[in-house]
């Protein structure tokens, strides 16, 4: 008989598991009959394109799902679609649906991703969201945002509340449709980077046209006639007509509150790197905690690049396959690109604050240079902030702000922290070199041989 797998949740990581699944069962010939529950309406849908979507570079909504329901099906899979998760009984092995008949599983794999953090604040006295606030997650949030665009008129101004990678990538798209724009952030923009980077991108967005707030904490709305009309914070506050929330997310497990199953601090499951989290039990993706490779701790990153690989890693474990997900880096990437200006923003590793909690003696240096030889009309100014252990010569960490072709360097320093290298390493190894694209010395090698000589 067919072992029964029940997936929660059909994006990333629920899909990414589900094929990987059938695929390594056609090697191993366990015969498995997957069943998918999706309590939405789309499939392996790419968030991330969303802000780009908001901007106007993407034509259409079905250009942001890489695999429709009838694909799925197609492929073998029993996709359900509408039916949301609403409790598990570990004993029973059995899932509890809003609505219809319990389905039963022989091993379940938690894929429910996570929800976009709104405050009290934005809600009205009716319970619901007040009118022009919302956040950005789903592809029905993107849609929204697409019709409250274009009903807002030429002047309107959108406060954009959160200075992370989505309250950028917002900013940019909000800018380049025209609007007045306004990022309020609780600490400083882009607040995983160290403050001189983080001062940089802060510049490039004053210098594109947005108001950038910094280390204000939003208090509430001025809502006239069931519209948001103005943000207010500590000391300040903006009128507007869009107010975007882009806080961050929690992970989507509230429906396994008194299942016996262990959830963290922000409420996400801790799957070993098989992706097991209990006997029978699996996890994926945004709903889950990762292992830090350099701080050896677990923490929620929730990213579309993580998720896609636990689910790929479950789903070939589940099938006797021998795959496994060994951990983070903290490696991101994004760019600003509105209102005349260009940055690209990226980073892997631990910053200053982490290194020195899990006990390493860190130096850093920051070195100025450029994408490209400078007699080149595509040489940009680019940063590079590389920090290292004292005693070991461990790299620990690498930030990158700056022109084009600036941010995918980084990739090459990811390679080395993975490797566990030495900064010596990355100040020594055969990168590539031509005027066009580098300086003779390449900048991320510079910078990390001004951080050797520090040590
Ligand atoms: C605007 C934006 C931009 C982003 N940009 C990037 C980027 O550039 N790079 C990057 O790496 N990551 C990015 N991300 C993050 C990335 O999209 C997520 O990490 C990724 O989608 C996580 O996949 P997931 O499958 O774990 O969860 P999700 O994509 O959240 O999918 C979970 C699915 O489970 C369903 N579900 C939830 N609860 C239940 C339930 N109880 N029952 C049944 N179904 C349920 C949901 O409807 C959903 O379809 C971005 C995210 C956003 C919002």
């Amino acid at each position: 008989m067919s072992e029964r797998i029940v997936i929660l949740g059909a994006d990333a990581a629920g899909m990414s598991a589900a094929h990987q699944m059938l695929r390594t069962a056609r090697r191993t010939g366990r015969e498995l009959a997957v069943t998918v529950l999706e309590k939405g309406a789309h499939t392996s849908y790419s968030a991330c394109g969303i802000p780009y979507w908001m901007a106007g570079d993407v034509d259409s909504v079905d250009d942001l799902v890489a695999r429709a329901p009838a694909q799925h099906l197609e492929a073998g899979i029993d996709l359900r679609m509408g039916a949301e998760a609403v409790g598990v009984d570990l004993a029973a092995r059995r899932v509890e649906l809003a609505a219809g008949e319990p389905v039963g599983y022989d091993q379940l794999v938690v894929a429910t991703g996570a929800h976009p953090i709104v405050p009290d604040w934005a809600y009205g006295a009716d319970g619901r969201l007040v009118g022009g606030v919302g956040p950005v997650k789903t592809l029905d949030d993107g849609e929204e945002w697409l019709r409250r665009f274009s009903a807002a008129g030429p002047g309107s101004h959108v406060v954009v509340v959160g200075g992370g990678y989505i309250g950028l990538e917002v900013a940019e798209a909000a800018l380049r449709r025209g609007f007045g724009v306004t990022l309020v952030t609780r600490s400083r923009v882009m607040s995983s980077l160290e403050q001189e980077l983080s001062d940089h991108v802060a510049l490039t967005l004053t210098r594109a046209g947005v108001e950038v707030v910094l280390d204000a904490d939003v208090t509430g709305l001025d809502v006239s006639q069931g519209r948001a009309a103005a943000v207010r914070w500590d000391g300040g506050g903006r009128e507007c007509d869009l107010v975007v929330l882009a806080l961050g997310v929690l992970p989507a497990t509230e429906f396994l509150a008194g299942s016996g199953l262990e959830l963290g601090e922000k409420g996400a499951l801790r799957p070993d790197p098989h992706g097991r989290v209990a006997d029978r039990v699996w996890a994926a993706g945004d709903c889950c905690e990762t292992f830090r490779r350099l701080a050896a701790d677990h923490v929620f990153r929730p990213l579309g690049t993580h998720a896609n690989k636990m689910g790929r890693v479950l789903g070939d474990r589940l099938a006797g396959g021998s795959l496994a997900f060994d951990g983070i880096l903290e490696t991101a990437i994004t760019r600003f690109a509105a209102g005349g200006q260009y940055v690209e923003v990226a980073r892997t590793g631990l910053s200053l604050d982490d290194a020195r909690a899990a006990d390493y003696d860190p130096v850093a240096v920051t070195t100025s240079g450029s994408t490209a030889s400078g007699y080149l009309d595509e040489a940009d100014p680019v940063e590079v902030w590389v920090m290292a252990d004292r005693a070991s010569r461990r790299l620990l960490g690498v930030q990158i702000v700056g022109g084009r072709g600036a941010g995918k360097r980084i990739d090459t320093a990811a390679a080395v922290l993975w490797a566990e290298g030495a900064v010596d390493d990355l100040a020594w190894m055969d990168l590539s070199y031509a005027p066009p694209f580098s300086t003779a010395w390449e900048v991320l090698g510079l910078a990390a041989r001004r951080a050797a000589e520090r040590l």
